[in-house]
């Protein structure tokens, strides 16, 4: 009895046309038996169709060629040859002296013509999972151009089989949210970002710590506002999954990053970096630490602008707040005024920004003739469209943020809340949050020579003539963590007419 391997391959693919590794077996077994040889070693490879690389199958090529077995038995060719690499260290066996059988057929490998036989079959396999590797991009462009994202779900989202779109992980999702306000915040590095985000529980799919590279990943991925990127293709297309991210705080984020990248990045986090301008030459005013103190300069050497200590700033940003804060009265007043007004304002702010996403959709049909005409190349089409597709996100996403009159209500109530108490919470506030403070209460900050001068959003003035919330476009909507700060008042109430 002529010693033999037997070589089994398996596909964890369902194609329905598998043939269980059991029935490999016994085919090879009854065939050895018939043909006096005996199995001395089973070789089996667990695999996904026309991916190469295969360690068993090296692995026994490697003990054929040693001499360890004086044949190999296999099942089918288009089992054995999944590429025609393969194949072709396969069919040179018989030249080192090892002979090989298939079960299911009678080949003679000793003869040219059963070896021609062999070759075709297995020129007849590669090419059948050539086309399968076709057929599954058709499928998943098919998927892609339905919304649906063919791959597994980035962090904070949860697959829901082939199908389905993707769904924010009930325990993840608040935590990729918090991590693009965060670095939005300014006031974290990738690392010092990474380290909190742990704290707060974030792991990756296998429970570790997210790495940097990862990190940079999600805080870049389109995903979390509701697009698809496909790298390969450099395509991105609108998925039909619920975004977890506003559009406003991830564009920022990819403002933050592309500063950041750049050749001139700094590693401190100076408490006003970035938030004043010279009023005289519209430079940022740039912190330096000279002697354990922070002063800011205008970045144009010779400027008349004064070099301010940092806290001379927070004591003018503290003043300034005083002179805004509503008193008590004033905020009864503020609340107490009609809701029709902010409603038929609402009303028009939603008819306008669906006139503004339907001529946006407009624009992305003309372009797709424009491309289709040959006016414009696919490189082209591909930035315009992701520069109308970025602009519609935003304007659906201000759509999906217009509040219903309750929720008018209770924000007009927040709003009163806050401004009631600007300064107890500028003085609570830690670092962050009193950048957030000064970015919401103020569009401009400039110093120009040794005065401090702050531009306020209306939300901050308004009030006493225009109780109205909802303005014009000048209106900036204040962070939804900015209003969240309020739970700092309800966690150490302060006693009124305190401030
Ligand atoms: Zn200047």
């Amino acid at each position: 009895m002529k010693p033999c391997f037997g070589y089994i391959r398996v596909s964890t693919q369902k194609q329905g046309e598998g043939v269980s590794l059991d029935a490999q077996k016994d085919a090879i077994t009854v065939f050895a038996s018939r043909n006096d040889l005996t199995v001395t070693k089973w070789f089996e490879e667990k695999e996904t169709a026309a991916k190469s690389g295969r360690p068993v199958f090296t692995a026994m090529l490697k003990q054929l060629k040693q001499g360890k077995a004086q044949g190999v038995i296999i099942h089918k060719i288009d089992r054995s040859a999944r590429n025609l690499r393969d194949w072709a260290m396969f069919s040179e066996l018989p030249d080192a002296g090892v002979s090989v059988y298939v079960a299911t057929e009678s080949l003679d490998f000793n003869s040219r013509g059963g070896r021609l036989t062999a070759d075709i079959q297995a020129v007849i396999a590669a090419d059948y999972i050539r086309n399968l590797r076709e057929e599954c991009i058709k499928g998943m462009n098919g998927r892609l151009q339905q919304g649906l994202f063919p791959w597994g779900a980035p962090p904070g989202y949860l697959n829901q089989g082939g199908g389905k779109p993707k769904i924010p992980c009930p325990k993840t999702a608040p935590l990729i949210k918090l991590a693009f306000e965060l670095y939005a915040s300014r006031q974290y590095s990738y690392e010092t970002l990474l380290d909190e985000l742990h704290r707060r529980g974030l792991r990756n799919t296998r429970g570790g710590k997210l790495t940097l590279c990862g990190l940079g990943n999600i805080l870049q991925n389109p995903f979390y506002i509701g697009f698809m990127h496909v790298k390969s293709s450099g395509k991105t297309y609108q998925g039909v999954h619920e975004p977890i991210v506003p559009v406003a705080v991830w564009k920022r984020v990819q403002a933050i990053r592309s500063e950041r990248s750049g050749p001139k990045s700094t590693r401190h986090n100076h408490l006003f970096m970035g938030l004043f301008r010279c009023g005289l030459c519209d430079k940022p005013m740039v912190p330096e630490r000279q002697k354990g103190h922070v002063y800011y300069r205008c970045n144009r050497s010779g400027c008349a602008t004064k070099t301010l200590r940092e806290e001379l700033l927070d004591d003018a940003i503290r003043q300034e707040l005083c002179t805004l804060e509503l008193s008590a009265t004033a905020a009864a007043r503020a609340q107490n005024t009609d809701k029709p007004d902010a409603l038929i304002d609402l009303e028009e702010q939603r008819s306008a920004l669906d006139l503004q996403i339907k001529d946006q959709e407009c624009r992305l049909e003309r372009l797709e003739d424009l491309l289709i005409d040959g006016t414009l190349d696919r490189h082209r089409f591909t930035r315009k469209q992701g520069d109308i597709q970025l602009r519609l996100a935003e304007l659906q996403d201000e759509m999906l943020k217009l509040p219903d009159v309750d929720a008018l209500a209770e924000y007009q109530e927040q709003l009163a809340e806050l401004r009631k108490n600007l300064v107890y919470l500028y003085d609570m506030a830690n670092r962050a949050e009193k950048r957030m403070i000064v970015e919401n209460v103020w569009p401009n900050r400039t110093v120009s020579r040794n005065e401090v001068a702050f531009e306020p959003y209306s939300w901050v003035t308004r009030g006493k003539s225009d109780p109205t919330l909802l303005g014009g476009t000048q209106e900036r909507d204040v962070d939804r963590t900015f209003i969240d700060l309020l739970d700092k008042l309800r966690t150490e109430p302060q006693s009124d007419g305190a401030a």
